[in-house]
């Protein structure tokens, strides 16, 4: 539609996969961009802003994620600090509470995989310590709590629809503020700071169609019309192709659960889990994955310590857990072609090669 139409831009499809996001996660302000790094720039920009947040600020965050979590708080001058995780892989509520410092201003808390860990612990502290909460949803369209789509108590959450993502358009990605206000100044931040887009011009009439004005310095972050209408039908199919990943955890976790070499990350308990990922931690990571290679299984690891990174190794040696993590998590194939029988010859394999 959008190359017939000839309408590829920003505009047509995008507002309409704003409005079928809203609508399926019951988030009230979805905004759609070119990446989810794009979208948590937008998050720290437009809350540090409207916060007063100055250059060194401290906003706590999780070691164990995709670098763009916490670049995106370099690119305001913010300074990540990290705190430690727990068995699920995301923020410990503990850990994150002990580094709260007189700069601290917000916490950046990462649903690994999809798993909300203990978000809500880490929410009621950011709300009883007057910290902005931020949710990097990357892993979780389509991960549930309560019956609710998860992001709706954070005060803005950021999801990916990359290309390995769970609901996949090439690249772009949604960022969900609470506050419509701070959506509205994201909004004029992400086309370049140009206060009326080419859409809304070549819908209007009369003369002066061509003219705008420059507010400020803003970036070229919005998404197109191309990954929108992907996105669109990709997310009819979100529900169905999560119960898939879903059930082919439920496979890995019968042909795993008994055995002790293998430590399975456990879900957070009453969720319904986008399962972007099923992680399990081994001891013998780096020889198991050449092992498993060689046999044609290509699992994946997720993630590297950040700061084992030159720019995040001031905070080396303060996160043990996620270190250890980082040298012993591996991500078992999981995509919607694999059958029983894939998932059997994979779990025999790692029986087979994992360390005793
Ligand atoms: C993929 C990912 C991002 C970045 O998403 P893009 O859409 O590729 O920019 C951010 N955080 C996490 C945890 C991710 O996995």
């Amino acid at each position: 539609e959008c190359l017939e139409r000839g309408w590829t831009g920003l505009g047509y499809k995008t507002v309409a996969f704003e409005e079928a996001w809203s609508r399926y996660s019951g988030l009230r302000h979805s905004h759609f961009v070119n990446s989810a790094t794009a979208g948590l720039h937008l998050a720290f920009r437009v809350l540090g802003e409207a916060n007063g947040w100055r250059r060194g600020d401290e906003v706590i965050s999780s070691p164990l994620t995709f670098v763009s979590t916490n670049h995106a708080i370099l690119y305001e001058g913010l300074v990540p600090v990290f705190a430690d995780v727990d068995e699920s892989l995301c923020l410990d509520p503990v850990s994150v509470e002990s580094k709260i410092t007189d700069r601290t201003r917000a916490v950046c808390f990462v649903g690994l995989g999809g798993n909300p860990g203990r978000w809500h612990d880490v929410l009621e502290i950011c709300r009883r310590r007057g910290l902005v909460a931020v949710l990097d949803a990357a892993h979780m369209a389509g991960t549930w709590v309560d019956c609710r789509h998860v992001g709706h108590d954070a005060d803005v959450a950021v999801f990916s629809f990359q290309a390995v993502k769970n609901l996949p358009t090439a690249d772009s990605g949604m960022v969900c503020f609470s506050s419509s206000e701070h959506d509205a100044a994201a909004r004029r931040w992400t086309w370049l700071g140009i206060n009326k887009d080419t859409y809304t011009r070549t819908l209007g009439s009369g003369a002066y169609k061509w003219l705008y004005d420059v507010e400020h310095v803003g970036f070229k972050y919005h998404g197109n019309s191309i990954m929108a209408a992907m996105g669109l039908v990709g997310l009819k199919y979100l529900e169905t192709d999560n119960e898939r990943r879903r059930e082919i955890s439920g496979w890995y976790d019968q042909d795993l659960g008994d055995d002790q070499a293998i430590s399975r990350v456990p879900m957070s308990p009453g969720c319904t889990p986008s399962r972007h990922l099923y992680q399990i931690l081994v001891e013998n990571r780096d020889e198991l994955v050449v092992a498993l290679n060689e046999r044609g299984i290509f699992p994946g690891v997720h993630y590297r310590d950040n700061t084992l990174y030159p720019m995040y190794a001031y905070g080396a040696g303060t996160c043990p857990k996620a270190r250890l993590a980082s040298e012993r998590v591996v991500s078992l194939p999981l995509h919607l072609r694999l059958s029983r029988e894939d998932v059997e010859r994979v779990a025999c394999a790692l029986r087979e090669l994992v360390a005793r």
